[in-house]
């Protein structure tokens, strides 16, 4: 798809100074999800008339002298992070009608430097899935039902957008205009659907940005990023959104790191991070992936970063590539059904008549309004963690993280920066989805868990196609090395 959008920082610049509108640009972005949406679904909440709302208010104050650093630039919000008065129900219809009295503290960021919120991205529930598949809200279009279906690939409409950010990233492929989409990812939800939709991601450092007003899925894995056109569009968005704060006690103070910029560890295009830098390949991993020509698309790429004077070599993870699903299902089941507990008819979202005692009640809500991976999910996670099985299963899942974490230092002892492809497959057609056992379904994240387990920033581009399916690569450093993530990436995106 051809990109003729302007980059975030160039339209911020063209606004500040009077040569675009950005009430005329939003005019033209929600008359483009008003004819689109219909048939592709990356909005689950869309009201036109609230973001013509911010626009006008917005240009008033522009007018006067406002500036800032995403000053009209239209942000999409994955369904899980709450805006106020926006209805937000991470994908479930068990949120049915639950419109937040305040805003995430990544959105509210955003909105101080100008940004307009667009609306809410269609999502797995909860973030259970990995193709989008398991989306159970409906969609709404100024206050109309429009029904319930996932996110369509904008570039063939008969394939998953990836997932659990689908709506995010097939948005961001899809627009003609600027615009950068805030995302989650718990174990591979940002990189995975970027890849499919040939868009640019930042995962960053596992506490990075804020989680308040994040709707959890499994708290010690969530992390709020970006998924845009480029990457220096994802950069911008992350350097915006980051930072400590008060009202999530796991959010670092990151003032020290440079994302942004021409500095030695920060997003740009000439390659000057790049000289010498010591690139990873893990071998297990590339072994295991059966897509002969996927590799050969990421690895070509990589060739790209030692014509830049990079050094590239194998690196060894045996653990990491052989427990690294498994032990994230158990951790992230665990924590998620601990999570869902509070959904329960009473106090947000979908309610029915009060009939019965409260375990009848309850039972009854949440067999109606929680989908079958939610159940699924909450079986194994409750299963995982009860007495006489916690040992086994939860305690051990815990310490084989620790090993997995140490590995990833020992790499890390040796190489700046790890390089392989976000996932082992193009994006699969809807047919070929519904015939994966859940298994096969988690199977699928292999590349991307591992360096979500780790909390380790990560970045994905377009590295190239496949029978005209784009292809990820992803580029994983040490906890807090984002900008030189974002590096690497950045001077390798477009080109050959
Ligand atoms: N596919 C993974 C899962 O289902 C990751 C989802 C996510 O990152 N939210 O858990």
């Amino acid at each position: 798809m051809k990109n003729t959008a302007l980059p975030a920082q160039r339209f911020v610049e063209l606004v500040s100074r009077g040569d675009v509108s950005a009430l005329e640009h939003c005019h033209n972005i929600c008359e483009e999800i008003e004819k689109k949406n219909k048939k592709f679904h990356h909005f689950n909440f869309f009201d036109k008339k609230s973001v013509i709302a911010q626009a006008e208010a917005l240009e008033k104050e522009i007018i006067k002298g406002r500036r800032g650093r995403l000053l009209g630039v239209p942000v999409s919000v994955k369904d899980c992070l709450c805006i106020k008065g926006m209805e937000s129900r991470t994908g479930s219809k068990i949120l049915s009608g639950y419109k937040p009295t305040f805003n995430a503290t990544a959105a509210q960021r955003a909105i101080d430097e100008g940004a307009i919120i667009l609306g809410k991205t269609s999502q797995d529930e909860f973030g259970f899935g990995t193709f989008s598949v398991n989306h159970t809200a409906d969609i709404m279009m100024g206050g109309e039902h429009i029904g319930n279906g996932v996110p369509l690939n904008p570039l063939d409409a008969g394939r998953s957008c990836g997932g659990s950010s689908g709506g995010a990233a097939g948005f961001a492929a899809l627009t003609e205009h600027t615009h950068i989409a805030l995302a989650e990812s718990t174990g591979g939800s940002i990189a995975c659907p970027a890849s499919f939709c040939g868009m640019a991601s930042i995962t960053p450092t596992y506490g990075l940005v804020s989680r308040y007003g994040l709707m959890d899925y499994a708290n010690s894995l969530d992390k709020v990023g970006a998924i845009g056109k480029s990457i220096g569009d994802v950069a911008l968005l992350l350097d915006v959104v980051r930072g400590r704060d008060e009202r999530d006690s796991t959010s670092l103070d990151s003032q020290k790191i440079e994302l942004q910029g021409t500095g030695k560890n920060s997003a740009d295009k000439s390659g000057h991070g790049v000289k010498n830098m010591k690139i990873g390949i893990p071998s297990e991993l590339m072994d295991s992936i059966e897509n002969k020509k996927v590799k050969g698309v990421v690895l070509k790429k990589i060739e790209a970063a030692e014509r830049l004077g990079a050094v590239v070599q194998e690196v060894s993870m045996p653990l990491n590539t052989k427990y690294g699903v498994s032990v994230y299902y158990l951790i992230a089941m665990a924590e998620a059904s601990t999570n869902l507990a509070k959904y329960c008819g009473m106090r947000y979202g979908f309610a029915k008549k009060l009939e019965g005692n409260f375990n009848e009640y309850f039972s009854a809500v949440r067999s109606e309004a929680f989908g079958e991976e939610a159940k699924r999910r909450i079986m194994l996670g409750t299963f995982a963690r009860m007495s006489g099985f916690r040992d086994a299963y939860y305690l051990r899942a815990m310490k084989a993280r620790t090993k997995l974490i140490s590995e990833f230092r020992q790499v890390f002892s040796k190489v700046d920066l790890i390089a392989h492809p976000a996932m082992p497959i193009t994006a699969p057609r809807f047919s070929e989805i519904e015939k994966l056992t859940p298994l096969e379904h988690y199977a699928a994240d292999l590349c991307t868990v591992p360096a979500n387990l780790a909390g380790m920033p990560h970045a994905t581009i377009n590295a190239g196609e496949v029978d005209g399916l784009p292809v990820g690569l992803m580029v994983v450093g040490y906890h807090l090395d984002d900008g030189k993530v974002l590096s690497l990436a950045a001077s390798l995106e477009g080109g050959q």
